[in-house]
């Protein structure tokens, strides 16, 4: 089922997480893991992300350095078909990016994932590459999510990049796009930011899922802006629990968001990783309730490869 129907057809809050894909080496069994003790909680649907590819630099004895690309944590196609496949009542959400992609590398994605029967993506540009500000997109690729959107709306009308094609099958991809309730780190203000994220839902997205947020006046302020800007769709937040003492000075950093001064001192106080995990768990419980009075249509949580918090979390709240 497409995530649009999900939230047409329930009344209450839902349930739904993001997953990452294993780094490279690593065996598909710890995805499985992390799913199973959250499938109680009937999740509507899993993200899994997608990851472009890195240049790293390998030091060589003689001291010379060799550049190399690689892709860290690759797999996100198969793992949404396993996924799929392993767990029927739930349904797939991977994410497509802009970054290391051409218009027409895109195309073949979404024919895989049209041939595998997935017709949910959530669509995202991507960062610039490590050790890089600005992003770059690929020859002949999308400089901005926007035109990921386009190009899968033109496929879902049997639109394809040769347009000499005929008779061509239109796919049935549901779009989603990211917001970002704290301002994304490039764009000027909050004018430029709404302008923006309406051009991706005028294009085509079906519905908005947050950078993750921990003081839930941030959510609600940004469905105001939204909602001002004449953005309609379901904004779904998405939460990621404070898990070690460092995450309060990483998270504002790798994602431009602040931590509110309470849980700042809520994890100053903690004496290890284990206290810290707790708190997190209870700072997150709190959010989740206060969000489902407000009534969200989805609450969606970033495992980063966790699932303990989350299922504490997701029993106090479901
Ligand atoms: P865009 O919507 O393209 O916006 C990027 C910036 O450009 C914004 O500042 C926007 O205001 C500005 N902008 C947009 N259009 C224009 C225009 N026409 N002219 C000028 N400026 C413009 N990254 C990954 O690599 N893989 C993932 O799996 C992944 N999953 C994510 C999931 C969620 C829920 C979120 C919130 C983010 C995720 N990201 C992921 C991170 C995301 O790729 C980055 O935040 C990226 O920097 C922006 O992506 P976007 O799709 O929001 O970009």
């Amino acid at each position: 089922m497409k995530v649009i129907d999900h939230i047409n057809n329930s009344k209450k809050t839902l349930f739904s997480f993001e997953l990452l894909p294993p780094l490279k080496g690593h065996n598909i069994s710890g995805i499985y893991r992390t799913i199973d003790p959250l499938l109680t909680f009937n999740p509507s649907f899993i993200n899994i992300t997608y990851h472009q590819q890195e240049v790293v630099y390998k030091k060589h004895k003689s001291g010379l350095l060799e550049k190399r690309t690689v892709r860290k944590r690759p797999g996100t196609v198969a793992i949404s078909a396993a996924i799929k496949y392993k767990y029927p009542s739930v349904d797939v959400v991977p994410h497509l990016i802009c970054g290391g992609f051409s218009k027409e590398d895109t195309e073949y994605a979404l024919i895989d994932f049209h041939f595998l029967g997935i017709n949910n993506i959530l669509a995202l540009r991507g960062d610039p590459p490590k050790g890089m500000r600005v992003f770059a997109p690929e020859k002949e690729g999308h400089p901005y999510a926007t035109g990921l959107v386009e190009q899968i709306v033109a496929m879902n009308k049997g639109k394809y990049i040769d347009e000499e094609m005929e008779n061509t099958t239109p796919t049935d991809f549901c779009v989603g796009v990211a917001g970002y309730p704290e301002k994304h780190i490039e764009s000027p203000n909050i004018t430029s930011e709404m302008k923006f994220l309406k051009q991706k839902i005028d294009a085509g997205a079906e519905y908005i899922i947050t950078q993750m947020f921990f003081d839930n006046e941030n959510y609600f302020t940004f469905v105001k802006n939204c909602r001002e800007a004449g953005i309609t769709v379901p904004i779904i937040p998405g939460l990621k629990p404070i898990t070690t003492l460092h995450d309060i000075n990483i998270l504002p950093q790798v994602f431009n968001i602040d931590i509110p001064e309470d849980l700042v001192k809520a994890i100053a106080g903690c004496r290890n990783n284990e206290e810290a995990f707790r708190v997190g768990i209870e700072w997150s419980i709190q959010q989740s309730k206060e969000l489902i009075r407000y009534g969200v249509p989805v609450l969606h949580y970033f495992t980063i490869g966790i699932s303990e918090n989350i299922r504490q979390i997701a029993s106090a709240v479901f």
